[in-house]
């Protein structure tokens, strides 16, 4: 499995995703050249990726897919409601390359099952994406006004999630907005604020996650160093340990992320070539998050959250409920992780800076 971000916050979004048999694009958000362009960075030709998976009709994710798909022959998989909110600003593409899937109904992309599911977001049947790999699956969520009951559904046991962390709530409320928008941004079907990403990022951890990028930062209402440092001090409080528990990064707004990666014997990109031999190996390759190699049984084995129930929801609920709700169903379990990653990732010096926020020039681009 190999992931990383390609662009990430208004001004474009896109999430490459390589399982054992498929190439994945969730969201094209960028024009081809610049797609292009930045798959190269991993030795990625655009013409070998599989499909593309759109999550909504928003512009900073469809307004590239139109292009690349007529470039490159590509399909693509999205709601019959996306689809219809989107279909003029594709342009003209080949319809028989467009297929719908359903939330929660998974799908398959050669031998690779995705489960869409729905997200809380003012577009009309926004979705995210969980992607089903033997070494570790691939969560993709951004573009939610709070962490609902079928995200955690969808996302629990994640090894890896690029995890929406949009804005500061004090930049928001003293920022430049109007009223309306600053409303629409906070509200149910907005964005996920920093601290409601921390809150997200305990749980997924507690659940088995190894590692985070934050993403779809607002260049407006946030910073990279204040979305890293605010889901840091909630790991703290919780005595989740970044580094060790969890790795954690912010997706860069208009570059490619370091990526996460875990080896499979089957893995075919040429990107991938370098894999742990063995789980007390660390590997020093630029600009790679490398995690050994696990099979799906022995990740949720390790996750240890069966029997574990939600004690209701409310969809119409308040936020404040909803979040307590949250911190104690992470608070009754067990963290999985242990100190599993400390023995066998490595992180870039790129990456160690991103965690203690000394290289945020480098981060977003602002
Ligand atoms: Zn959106
Ligand atoms: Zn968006």
């Amino acid at each position: 499995m190999l992931s990383f971000s390609l662009r990430s916050g208004s001004s474009g979004n896109s999430t490459y995703v390589g399982t054992s048999s498929a190439r994945l694009l969730v969201d094209c958000g960028m024009s081809g050249r610049q797609l292009a362009s930045a798959l190269k960075d991993y030795d990625i030709d655009p013409s070998d990726i599989d499909a593309i998976l759109l999550t909504h009709e928003h512009v900073d994710h469809c307004s590239g897919v139109g292009v690349v798909m007529r470039r490159y022959n590509l399909p693509l998989f999205l709601t019959e409601k996306t689809y219809l909110a989107v279909q003029s600003s594709l342009g003209n593409i080949d319809e028989s390359r467009v297929h719908f899937i359903e939330p929660g109904a998974p799908f398959g992309v050669r031998d690779t099952e995705i489960l869409p599911f729905s997200t809380p977001h003012d577009a009309v049947d926004t979705v995210g994406f969980r992607v089903y790999d033997r070494t570790g699956d691939v969560g993709v969520c951004t573009d939610l006004g709070y962490f609902s009951r079928d995200v955690r559904t969808a996302l629990r046991g994640c090894r890896f999630v690029f995890l929406e962390s949009n804005y500061d709530v004090d930049m928001l409320e003293t920022g430049p907005y109007p009223r309306y928008l600053k409303q629409r941004i906070a509200g149910r079907k907005g964005h996920l604020s920093n601290d409601d990403a921390g809150k997200a990022a305990v749980w997924l951890v507690r659940y088995g996650t190894e590692a985070l990028s934050l993403s779809h930062l607002s260049e407006n209402n946030n910073h990279p160093v204040r979305a890293m440092m605010t889901v840091r001090e909630a790991f703290h409080v919780n005595g989740i340990r970044v580094g060790r528990d969890i790795i954690l990064q912010a997706s860069p707004r208009y570059s490619c992320s370091p990526s996460f990666e875990s080896a499979s014997p089957q893995i075919g990109h040429k990107s991938a070539s370098v894999q742990i031999e063995r789980e007390s190996e660390s590997l020093k390759v630029d600009n790679k998050i490398m995690l050994p190699s696990i099979e799906r049984e022995s990740a949720s084995a390790q996750i240890g959250c069966e029997g574990v129930s939600y004690q209701g929801e409310c969809e119409g609920g308040s936020l404040q409920s909803e979040n307590e709700q949250l911190q104690g169903e992470a608070g009754s379990v067990n963290t999985g992780s242990g100190n599993r990653l400390k023995q066998t990732s490595f992180l870039s010096p790129e990456s160690l800076d991103m965690m203690i926020g000394r290289n945020d020039s480098n981060l977003i681009g602002l």
